[in-house]
C-alpha cells in the first residue's frame, strides 16, 4: 500500500503517519534533440522517485515523497520553443517556501530529487542551513549510479545521448522515435582551458549543437536503460533508509569521531 506519495494520501494516512523524510523531485521542461519528449527529465525523475520511495518505505524508511517541481532553468535552451526557463532564483524561493513549510510540520530531513543538469541548488541549500533546521540533500540522479553509467553506455554525452534515451525507452517507449534523432554532435570549445576543466561558462545549446542532443543517442535500448535505472534506485534507497533511521544531533551529518 502506498503509505508514501502525497498525492495519493487522504488526511487520515497523513494523520497516522511518522514521516523523517521528505522527497522533492525537480525537473524540466526542454527540447530532447529530435526524438525524445520535452518531459523526458520529469518522466526519468518521477519514475526513480517512485521506485526508490516504494522500496525504501518496505524497508522500513519513514518518507514522504512531494508533488515534484516539473519546471527548471532552461537559459542555455532559450533558442529552442518551448523550453520553458524558470529562473533558479525562482526554484529557490520555492523551496525555501517548502522547507519553512516541512519545518512546521517536524520534518526536519529533505532530499531534493535533481533530474535536470541546468538546476544547481547548492546555493539554495547554503543560504537555508543558515535559516532552518531542516536538513537537505541534494541528489542529481544522473550522477548516482557513475561506474554503471560508464560500464553500461558506449557514447559519452549529457542531454538526449545514450543514456537518456536509453531510460526513455525503458520508461516511455511509446514517446520515443529515435528514427527522428540526430547525431548529437557538439562543437569544441576555443579555449583549452575550457576542455580542461580549469574555466566554466554556461553553454547556450543553440550554439553548442545541432538540434540541443549532446551525445550520440543511436546505441540506446530499454534494456541499458533499465539496468541503469536499477543501479540508480538502488542506491537512492540505500541512502533513504539510513537517513529516515539517522539521528539529527550535533554532529549531523557527520560522525561523531
Ligand atoms: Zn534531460
Amino acid at each position: 500500500m502506498n503509505t508514501w506519495k502525497l498525492q495519493e494520501l487522504n488526511y487520515q494516512q497523513v494523520k497516522d503517519s511518522d514521516y523523517e523524510v521528505a522527497i522533492l523531485p525537480i525537473s524540466a521542461v526542454e527540447a530532447h534533440n529530435l526524438h525524445l519528449p520535452y518531459g523526458t527529465d520529469f518522466y526519468q525523475v518521477e519514475a526513480i522517485a517512485d521506485r526508490a520511495c516504494a522500496r525504501a518505505a518496505d524497508a522500513g524508511a519513514k518518507l514522504v515523497c512531494l508533488p515534484g517541481i516539473p519546471y527548471g532553468v532552461e537559459s542555455n535552451l532559450h533558442k529552442f520553443p518551448l523550453s520553458i526557463h524558470v529562473q533558479q532564483s525562482t526554484l529557490n524561493t520555492i523551496i525555501a517556501d517548502i522547507v519553512a513549510a516541512l519545518e512546521k510540520d517536524g520534518i526536519r530531513k529533505l532530499v531534493i530529487l535533481n533530474g535536470h543538469g541546468g538546476n544547481d541548488f547548492k546555493g539554495c541549500v547554503r543560504d537555508l542551513y543558515a535559516k532552518s533546521d531542516v536538513c537537505i540533500f541534494v541528489a542529481d540522479w544522473f550522477r548516482m549510479a557513475p561506474d554503471e553509467r560508464n560500464e553500461v553506455f558506449e557514447e559519452p554525452g549529457d542531454h538526449a545521448d545514450e543514456m537518456e534515451t536509453s531510460c526513455c525507452l525503458y520508461l516511455v517507449p511509446e514517446l520515443v522515435h529515435l528514427e527522428q534523432a540526430d547525431e548529437g554532435n557538439i562543437r569544441q570549445s576555443r579555449f583549452e582551458a575550457m576542455d580542461r576543466g580549469l574555466v566554466w561558462t554556461t553553454r547556450p545549446f543553440d550554439r553548442l549543437t545541432t538540434n540541443c542532443g549532446v551525445g550520440n543517442p543511436h546505441k540506446a535500448t530499454a534494456e541499458k536503460g533499465e539496468e541503469y535505472l536499477e543501479a540508480v534506485v538502488a542506491n537512492l534507497v540505500k541512502f533513504l533508509v539510513e537517513l529516515s533511521e539517522a539521528e539529527i544531533d550535533e554532529y549531523f551529518p557527520f560522525r561523531k569521531t
